[in-house]
């Protein structure tokens, strides 16, 4: 099965994609982590994104579609696969469409007031695991629990550019709700993590 994951920046996609993942063993392909690895190896395309994704706009769907492809490409998809932050236009659902079935589109609901709660707390690892310095904390504070470096927050966090991407995500993203109807069940994003995680893991049950 092929999931999508939808919703608004800070909804906890990555988080519920990572949960997801380890309980079906498919991989996750999270096109904003691949955009920041890109940015920080200063590869051609990160180069050429960098300064897209601090203002947090979105970069154009060819480029976008192009690097998911390759990416995909190198990964066991044979089990199906997660797709975490693509995609986020109406274009990009219809090149996606070209290359691979979608089964399950889960959207994750959340209001703009826990959204900025949320990003406004969120630490990031290099290595992709996300935390909360209050939903979610690594047991030593400022250190990933999975790798042990250092825990940074994200370029895009800043108030204007946060403001910037809930805009850009209610014109240009919003729009695949409908899009996807047939395939969409929707997630209540407010509980604690591991409630939404059980939430989803009934959802899909149901739904199999
Ligand atoms: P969030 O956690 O806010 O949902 P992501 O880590 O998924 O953010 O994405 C960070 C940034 O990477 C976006 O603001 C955008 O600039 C870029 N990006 C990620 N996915 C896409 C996409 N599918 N299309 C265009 N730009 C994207
Ligand atoms: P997205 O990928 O949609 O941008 P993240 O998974 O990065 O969202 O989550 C945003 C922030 O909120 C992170 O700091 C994460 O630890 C935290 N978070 C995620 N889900 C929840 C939840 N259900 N309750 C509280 N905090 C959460
Ligand atoms: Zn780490």
């Amino acid at each position: 099965m092929n999931y999508i994951f939808l919703g608004m920046p800070g909804s906890g996609k990555g988080t519920q994609a990572e949960a997801l993942a380890e309980k079906f063993n498919i991989p996750i392909i999270s096109t904003g982590n691949c955009f920041r690895k890109h940015i920080k190896n200063e590869t051609e395309l990160g180069l050429q994104v960098k300064d897209i994704l601090e203002k947090g706009d979105l970069v154009p769907d060819e480029i976008t579609f192009e690097m998911m492809k390759k990416e995909i490409e190198t990964m066991d998809i044979s089990n199906g696969l997660i797709l975490d932050g693509y995609p986020r236009s109406i274009k990009q659902a219809e090149l996606l469409k070209e290359f691979l079935k979608i089964d399950i589109v889960l959207n994750i609901e959340l209001s703009e007031d826990q959204v900025l709660l949320r990003i406004g707390g969120r630490r990031t690892c290099k290595c992709g695991e996300t935390y909360h310095i209050k939903f979610n904390p690594p047991q030593k504070e400022g250190i990933c629990d999975k790798c042990g470096k250092e825990l940074y927050i994200r370029d895009d966090s800043k108030e204007e550019t946060i403001k910037n991407r809930l805009q850009v995500y209610k014109e240009q993203t919003a729009p695949l709700i409908d899009f996807y109807k047939e395939q969409i069940i929707n997630i209540d994003g407010n509980p604690p993590i591991p409630e939404v995680t059980e939430e989803i893991s009934k959802k899909l049950e149901i739904n199999n």
